[in-house]
């Protein structure tokens, strides 16, 4: 073990707030290392969340959206894609289910689809808080603050809006149209408003390196973030990135811990995107930090048609 990483490490055991080099040499463990800092992220994992695992679950209700992010299989140009709606009845009905499975929280996903209108969503909204006891959380893009203000009134609670890359050259380049600054107001946005807030970033996006890696945790440590969902970017063939290598099982997972030691209080889940790149991937995140799991409740005729990546 390097003296470096062991020092960090010591006084990440004494809970030190840890500077952006610190995170980077936590980053950067090599094979020998990880176990350690697998274990203390663990440690801290249980002492501040303890051994439950929250049930979030999800309803991605439309697969349509008018952006062409690079990485992503949902991106307008795609047009080997199936695209659906749900319609309002459905998604209640998936919150039913979520409800009856036991999930406290329900997350409502979609491309940036303005077919559903502030109004429509707000509706939607309004029957889940009105029917069912349940947090609700949004996850739709980019939106005007109005809209997000509207949906905090029909009883929102939270709003997952990852910023995918601290990096603002790379965000642009990888999100036409879009800025990290823009990304950044509609946080603070949604935090004014009373929302509580996700972010979140991809692992081993082409041009990302361990000082990229370590500001996206900075970021989400000087936003206070309550989630930070943290996976590795999966290439799909019907994107502009199909080509690029993914991130690895092994860097994601160094991420998560190194995360979750410079946010002790924050949920991080173990993604669907880490589950699909190894059979034991959402186990073994949540051996490194994580303590979340998202079950899907997309109505299994839609399921196939939310590719964002392969084999999710
Ligand atoms: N349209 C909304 C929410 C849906 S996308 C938005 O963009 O915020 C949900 C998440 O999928 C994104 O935040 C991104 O982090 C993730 N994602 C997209 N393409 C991916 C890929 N190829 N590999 C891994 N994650 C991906
Ligand atoms: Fe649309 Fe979100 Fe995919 Fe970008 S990441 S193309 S905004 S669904």
């Amino acid at each position: 073990m390097k003296l470096e990483f062991s020092r960090v490490l010591e006084r990440a055991r004494r809970f030190e707030k840890l500077s952006a080099e610190d995170l980077i040499v936590l980053l950067d463990a090599g094979e020998d290392e990880s176990a350690a800092l697998f274990k203390l992220a663990d440690q801290i994992r249980f002492k501040y969340m303890g051994s439950a695992v929250n049930f979030r679950g999800i309803i991605e209700f439309s697969n349509y959206c008018l952006r062409n992010c690079h990485y992503c299989g949902l991106r307008k140009d795609n047009m080997e894609l199936a695209r659906y709606r749900m319609k309002a009845e459905e998604i209640i009905d998936g919150a039913r289910e979520a409800a009856r499975l036991g999930c406290k929280t329900l997350v409502l996903q979609s491309g940036e689809d303005v077919f559903y209108t502030a109004d429509i969503l707000a509706e939607i909204v309004l029957k889940i808080k009105k029917e069912f006891k349940m947090a609700v959380t949004l996850s739709l893009g980019d939106r005007s603050r109005e809209d997000y203000a509207l949906l905090k009134e029909a009883g929102a609670d939270r709003y997952l809006l990852k910023h995918e890359t601290c990096d603002a050259k790379l965000f642009f380049d990888l999100r036409p149209g879009t800025s990290l600054e823009g990304r950044i107001k509609r946080l603070k946005w949604l935090r004014e408003l009373g929302y509580q807030i996700g972010m979140g970033n991809m692992v081993g996006l082409p041009g990302q390196t361990l000082e990229i890696l370590a500001g996206d945790i900075v970021l989400m440590r000087d936003q206070d973030v309550e989630m930070a969902g943290i996976g590795p970017f999966i290439p799909n063939k019907q994107t502009p990135l199909g080509s690029a290598p993914g991130g690895t099982l092994e860097m994601t997972l160094k991420t998560l811990a190194t995360a979750r030691i410079a946010l002790p209080r924050t949920h991080l889940p173990a993604t669907t995107s880490a589950a699909s790149i190894h059979p034991h991937g959402r186990v073994k995140a949540l051996g490194c930090g994580a303590n979340v799991i998202m079950p899907n409740m997309t109505p299994r005729k839609y399921r196939g048609s939310y590719s964002i990546y392969p084999g999710k």
